[in-house]
């Protein structure tokens, strides 16, 4: 079976520990992977302690072990989240733990398990991890997300290819877009972060109070942002024990800011599937009213997309409003990954669920309390789904009510 060039494997790993989580001397690190990346996992562990990491811990998931448990367990055992585990997160945060979370999952994992199941085990997980989301949400430690390829997700994204060829293409495609190259990966990193943050001050400074989207597949909606709203992308700087630089998500080429939880109206049609909870939901369009999901529909699996836009209080809104140019290196690559951390790289995208308390000037000050009644959406969930197309218009609105073209034919155009 195909892999890539040990070489490149090394540069992955350094990558995702220098640059993505940046663990520093004396902090733990813990690695979540799929049991295929244990090669890759072994090169982080070792960069990891070159870095002066106090202590790795790896936690191997396995995707046939993941299906047999729905498969096989009944609902109740599947939902329940034992104490050790969270007393586990506990003492990971206490210890102030810095997360690499390596992904790479069939995207037709969980497809025909009946998706009460699916969301009882979700629901009972996200429920005990609630308190603990903070973390993550406000970076208060570091955390990065990196791919690595397995079969079922090659053979996915495309699948002409023999299961060789088809594995190869992936790898060069993740590596491609997360800008690997022998002895150049770091400097690259170093290139698109600052562009990324230029980028991200022009948006700041315009301080709109509104954006416009609009496109001939039926998207006609306006999201407004949250007063004193941050665009954030690229980097990001941790605020806890060891506060330093790190990438969040490998690759990334999105501005994302914090939409307005009252102030949401319209519709908005997506443009690429979203792979949720390890089923495929395609052709989706959701009606907004007052920040509020008011009607929705799928081509296929509206069940599940019921199931997400039901599960609390703040999956009928939104917590996240991201932009991305359709000319962008993942768009480009015409690949659909049936990934998110790929996907919404490639597309204008929102997010139903929690918003990031960093999208907001004094937003980590906050209790969770204070940021909902500001505007920021709370919720269990945050899932991204896509709607930027090649005809994209956004038009973005001052507080003194003049009105600028933000993008035009699917790309930024300020
Ligand atoms: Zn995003
Ligand atoms: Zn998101």
């Amino acid at each position: 079976m195909f892999k890539p060039d040990k070489e490149l494997i090394k540069e992955f790993a350094k990558l995702a520990i220098v640059n993505g989580v940046n663990v520093q001397s004396g902090q733990p690190l813990v690695i979540n992977a799929p049991v295929e990346a244990y090669e890759l996992v072994r090169e982080c562990v070792k960069v990891a302690y070159q870095q002066g990491c106090e202590k790795v811990t790896v936690n191997y998931n396995d995707d046939v072990k993941t299906r047999l448990d729905y498969e096989n367990m009944s609902e109740n055992e599947l939902a329940n989240v034992p104490n050790w585990q969270i007393e586990r997160k506990k003492y990971e945060i206490e210890k102030a733990t810095c997360y690499l979370h390596i992904i790479g999952e069939d995207p037709d994992l969980l497809a025909g398990i009946d998706p009460v199941k699916i969301k009882a085990s979700s629901l009972a997980r996200m429920k005990a991890m609630q308190p603990y989301q903070y973390y993550t949400m406000n970076n208060i430690g570091q955390w990065s997300i990196i791919a690595y390829p397995n079969l079922a997700w090659a053979k996915k994204v495309f699948p002409n290819k023999s299961d060789d060829d088809a594995l190869q293409a992936l790898w060069d495609a993740i590596l491609y877009t997360s800008r690997v190259e022998l002895d150049k990966t770091l400097d690259n990193w170093d290139k698109h972060n600052k562009e990324i943050h230029d980028h991200s001050k022009i948006m700041n400074d315009y301080n709109f109070k509104s954006l416009h989207f609009k496109n001939s597949i039926g998207t006609d909606l306006t999201v407004g942002l949250i007063k004193d709203h941050i665009w954030e992308g690229g980097y990001d700087i941790s605020k806890g024990e060891f506060p330093c630089r790190f990438n969040p998500n490998i690759p990334t080429e999105e501005l994302f800011t914090m939409p307005d939880r009252y102030h949401i109206d319209g519709k908005v049609v997506s443009t690429k599937p979203l792979s949720y909870n390890g089923v495929i939901i395609s052709q989706f369009s959701l009606t907004f009213k007052d920040g509020q999901i008011v009607d929705y529909d799928a081509l296929d699996n509206k069940e599940v997309l019921k199931n997400l836009i039901e599960m609390d209080k703040g999956t009928k809104s939104l917590g996240e409003v991201a932009l991305i140019s359709y000319d962008s290196p993942i768009s480009n690559s015409g690949i659909l990954f049936y990934d998110t951390l790929f996907d919404e790289n490639a597309s204008c995208h929102l997010a139903i669920g929690a918003c990031y308390p960093t999208n907001v000037k004094g937003g980590t000050d906050l209790t969770a309390d204070e940021l909902y009644e500001l505007g920021g959406n709370d919720s269990m969930e945050h899932v991204d789904f896509m709607f930027g197309s090649n005809d994209m218009s956004i038009v973005g609105l001052t507080y003194d009510d003049k009105e600028v073209e933000v993008f035009k034919n699917g790309n930024f155009i300020i």
